[in-house]
């Protein structure tokens, strides 16, 4: 067996003890005789790993009561639909767009209601955040929406914008449990689980609980309303079994390794090397404003698209996998979550440093 060091921008990397973990109790999970994947979701031992799940997120993140954990399914993309739905009582909402990302979730939202484009850092390709503190936000306007952490072109906010005492809603995708964060300053944070937290085909919704009501926009399916799963514990129907039990174990991982200040820490360390490198190198540079620069995920280029093939093409024949940019951005990236070793990064740059000798 040899495993690749793996930057894909998601479905990512996951922590090996994890897999590890879960290829042990893959036949029979604690005694039960069967795997988490052939369990009833009303069974004891499955209530016990979402109940255990939750209750490992609220510690880390420290997620007051009076918000609901929600694991869903759908995607990110999603919940493009399901916030306007759920909240667009005023039918008008404020968006923030920094990307692809932002830019899908507004344009669902127009769907559903107004959806005000109240900053945009599409000029410049998306490669800076833009100046949130004094926004024209409408009064009526029922949330402000952003995307925390631009996976694609690898901008972060630094600091959230100044909502002007309505409440902010962020996908934060690609950050979640990177470093500390604030839950009281949101209404609602959701993410897809693929790029940080575990497998595919679940999405964590966090939100206030004077958000849930019965009062959707009409229409809204049943499946589509938080209220129908808040009250359910998750449980309405079958949930993504398996991908929460993973989960589940992510959440283990990092409070064995010191929550969200040690996942911070590292952070920081392992995109200090990748920057460090860029800002020096006579052949490779980053994309994106400094101040702007994201924890998890690094595009740069050398400025010659046939240098970037070759670089792509000569890193997996050494290991390093998936740093091709997204194909509407072109160049490279480097996603480098929780689970991607320092040594990772350190040998990167190392390669790295070895191709701009040679090119
Ligand atoms: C990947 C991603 C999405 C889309 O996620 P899906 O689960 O594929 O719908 C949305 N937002 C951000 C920030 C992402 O990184």
């Amino acid at each position: 067996m040899s495993r690749v060091y793996n930057f894909s921008a998601g479905p990512a990397v996951l922590p090996e003890e994890v897999l590890r973990e879960a290829a042990d109790e893959m036949l029979d999970y604690r005694g039960t005789g069967m795997s988490v994947m052939e369990m009833s979701h009303r069974s004891g031992a499955f209530e016990s790993i979402i109940k255990g799940a939750e209750a490992d997120l609220r510690e880390i993140m420290g997620i007051p009561d009076q918000y609901k954990v929600l694991f869903l399914q759908g995607g990110a993309s999603q919940q493009f639909a399901m916030i306007p739905m759920n909240l667009m009582k005023n039918r008008k909402a404020a968006y923030i767009v920094t990307g692809q990302w932002a830019k899908k979730a507004y344009q669902e939202a127009k769907l559903y209601g107004e959806a005000v484009e109240v900053a945009s850092s599409a000029d410049k390709t998306f490669s800076y955040i833009p100046d949130c503190s004094d926004l024209d936000i409408p009064e009526d306007a029922d949330y402000v929406y952003i995307c925390e952490n631009n996976t694609i072109y690898g901008t972060k906010f630094k600091t959230l914008p100044n909502t002007k005492g309505h409440t902010l809603v962020a996908d934060v995708s690609s950050c979640f449990l990177s470093e500390p964060v604030d839950v009281t300053k949101y209404g609602l944070i959701y993410g897809g689980v693929q790029k940080n937290i575990g497998p595919a085909g679940v999405v964590i919704v966090i939100i206030r609980e004077d958000l849930i009501t019965e009062d959707v926009l009409p229409g809204t399916p049943t499946m589509l309303r938080y209220k129908i799963h808040a009250d359910n514990g998750s449980l309405y129907n079958t949930p993504p079994a398996y991908g929460i039990y993973i989960c589940g174990k992510v959440f283990q991982w990092i409070k064995k390794k010191g929550g969200l200040p040690a996942m911070k820490e590292i952070n920081e360390k392992k995109a200090g090397i990748l920057y460090d490198f860029l800002d020096q190198s006579s052949l490779f540079h980053g994309t994106v404003r400094k101040e702007d620069r994201s924890l998890m995920n690094v595009p740069f280029v050398t400025g010659n698209e046939e240098l970037d093939a070759k670089f792509v093409k000569e890193a997996k024949q050494a290991g390093f996998e998936n740093l091709k940019g997204h194909r509407t951005v072109g160049g490279m990236r480097a996603s480098i979550y929780n689970a991607m070793p320092v040594e990772g990064v350190e040998k990167l740059v190392e390669f790295m440093r070895k191709f701009e000798k040679e090119n």
